[in-house]
C-alpha cells in the first residue's frame, strides 16, 4: 500500500472538539467512544481529523474485510448504483442470486435469507428454529455463556452476557444459556420445548474463544439425537476471518480427523461480508432431520425491506472475488500463524502483563493480567483492556477491547507483513511500557 502524506494539522479549529460537541447534543449516548474523530481511510489505515495516521487492526470492528477504500468495492458501488440501488424483494435481481450461490458454493448445499445486519441474520435463525420445531410445540434456543448475539430483543436474550440484558426485562422467553466448550451441560439443558442451538464457532465479544473441535462434534451428534438444529453465529468469526471461509471449517480441519462431513445446520453472517456495506444473512442446509429445511421459511414468513438489495450484493460478491483472486484465505492462515506466534512471544516474554493469547487466523485475542497487577496501570483504575487500547491508540495502532481484560486484533484480510510487522513492534513496546511500572 502507497503511503499518502497526511494533510497538515488544522491550527485553528479544533475539529474533534467540534464533533465531539455535536456527538454531546445530537447522538444518544449508547456508545462508549473513544476520543479519536477519524475522516478518512486507505487500505489498513486510517486518519484522524486532525491528519494523524493509525494502523487499523479492528477493521472498523470486523467489518472492512479488504481494508478501507478498496478501489474493487468503490467500483461495485458506483456500477451498481449507476444501474439498480434497490427494487424490493417483490422482484427477481441476478447479484442477489449470484451472490446466494457464491456462500453456497462455500458452505454446502443449502440456501441463503439476506438481511441487514448480524442481530437481524441471528433473529432469521431464531424464527427458522420456531418454524421447524412449531409442530411438535418446540420453540426455545440454547446459547452459551459469555455470547454475543446482537442488540434487538431476542438478541440480547440470546446473549450470555447479563450487561446487555439489564434494564431491558422481561426478555424474550425461549432463550436459555449453558457454559460454552462444555457438552455434558447443553446435553444436561435439553428440554422438550428446545429446537435449535447457537453458538459462535468463536466466542468474539465474550473474549476471542474458539470452540473445540470435540464440542462441534459432539454438538452436531447431540443435535442428530435430539432432532434439534445446530445453529452457528458466524458473523464476526466467519467469513474467512479465521483463516478458512468458517471458523468451524479451520477448527475440525486443523484436526487428524479432519472437517469430514460436519456440516451445521444453518449458519448467520454479516460484518466482513459486505466489507463496510451493511449487508447479513443466513445460509440454511438443504436437508436436515428428515425434512427440506431450507424450505422451512417458505413464502410470507419472513422478510425485511432492504434485504439483499442489488447494491449490497454487487459489492459482497466483490468483496468475495478480491478474497479469492488475492488468495486472502491462505495469506490468513500463514500471516494468522506468524502474529499468533509473535503474540506468544510476547506473551511469554512479559507474562506480568499478559495472560495468554487466543484465537486463530486474524481473530486473536490477548489476555492481559488483572489490572492490579500490572505495574504500569496503577495510577488509573479503568480497566487493563481499555488502558491498553488507549496506550496503543498514543502509538498509532487501533485495536478492540473485550470485556475488561481482552484486546482483540480483527485486522483486514488483506493486512500486508509489513502492516503486521508495523502492529506487533507497536504491541511489544506498549506490553513493554506497562511491564516496567509506572508510567
Ligand atoms: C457483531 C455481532 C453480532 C451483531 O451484529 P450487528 O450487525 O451489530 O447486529 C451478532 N453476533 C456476533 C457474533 C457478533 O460479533
Amino acid at each position: 500500500m502507497r503511503d499518502i502524506v497526511p494533510p497538515p494539522a488544522p491550527i485553528v479549529r479544533n475539529q474533534y472538539a467540534e464533533i465531539r460537541e455535536l456527538f454531546n447534543r445530537y447522538v444518544v449516548p449508547s456508545y462508549g467512544r473513544f476520543e479519536l474523530a477519524l475522516s478518512r481511510g486507505q487500505g489498513s489505515y486510517v486518519w484522524d481529523v486532525g491528519g494523524r495516521r493509525y494502523l487499523d487492526l479492528g477493521s472498523g470492528i470486523a467489518v472492512c474485510s479488504l481494508g478501507h477504500s478498496h478501489p474493487a468495492i468503490t467500483a461495485a458501488l458506483v456500477d451498481q448504483s449507476s444501474r439498480l440501488v434497490h427494487i424490493s424483494n417483490l422482484y427477481y435481481h441476478e447479484p442477489q442470486g449470484r451472490l446466494a450461490e457464491r456462500i453456497v458454493r462455500h458452505m454446502g448445499p443449502g440456501k441463503v435469507f439476506f438481511s441487514n445486519s448480524g442481530a437481524e441474520a441471528n433473529e432469521g435463525l431464531y424464527k427458522l428454529a420456531r418454524k421447524f420445531g412449531h409442530e411438535e410445540g418446540r420453540y426455545e434456543v440454547l446459547t452459551a455463556h459469555n455470547s454475543f448475539h446482537g442488540r434487538t430483543l431476542a438478541g440480547i436474550a440470546a446473549t450470555g452476557q447479563a450487561k446487555v440484558k439489564q434494564g431491558f426485562e422481561p426478555a424474550v422467553p425461549g432463550f436459555r444459556q449453558v457454559p460454552y466448550n462444555d457438552l455434558q451441560a447443553m446435553r444436561d439443558a435439553i428440554s422438550p420445548a428446545t429446537a435449535g442451538i447457537l453458538i459462535e464457532g468463536i466466542q468474539g465479544e465474550g473474549g476471542i474463544t474458539p470452540a473445540t473441535p470435540e464440542y462441534l462434534r459432539g454438538l452436531r451428534q447431540l443435535c442428530d439425537e435430539k432432532r434439534i438444529l445446530l445453529m452457528i453465529d458466524a458473523v464476526q468469526c466467519g467469513h474467512f476471518r479465521s483463516g478458512r471461509y468458517q471458523s468451524f471449517q479451520r477448527i475440525l480441519g486443523d484436526t487428524p480427523e479432519g472437517l469430514g462431513a460436519f456440516l451445521p445446520d444453518a449458519v448467520s453472517m454479516a460484518k466482513s461480508l459486505g466489507g463496510g456495506f451493511p449487508i447479513g444473512g443466513f445460509w440454511v442446509r438443504d436437508e436436515a432431520h428428515g425434512v427440506k429445511l431450507c424450505d422451512v421459511l417458505g413464502p410470507g414468513t419472513h422478510a425485511t425491506t432492504y434485504g439483499g438489495t442489488p447494491l449490497g450484493c454487487a459489492v459482497a460478491l466483490a468483496v468475495f472475488d478480491v478474497i479469492e483472486e488475492e488468495e486472502l484465505e491462505k495469506h490468513v492462515l500463514e500471516l494468522g500463524d506468524w502474529m499468533h506466534g509473535q503474540l506468544e512471544r510476547i506473551s511469554q516474554q512479559y507474562p506480568r502483563v499478559v495472560k495468554s493469547v487466543r484465537g486463530m487466523g486474524f481473530m486473536m485475542g490477548m489476555e492481559l493480567q488483572p489490572r492490579e497487577q500490572i505495574p504500569g496501570m496503577l495510577r488509573s483504575d479503568k480497566p487493563a483492556s481499555s488502558q491498553f487500547v488507549s496506550r496503543l491508540q498514543e502509538a498509532g495502532v487501533l485495536v478492540i477491547p473485550s470485556g475488561l481484560q481482552v484486546i482483540r486484533l480483527l485486522p483486514p484480510l488483506n493486512l500486508s507483513r509489513a502492516q503486521a510487522d508495523e502492529g506487533i513492534l507497536a504491541i511489544e513496546r506498549v506490553v513493554r511500557d506497562f511491564a516496567d511500572g509506572p508510567g
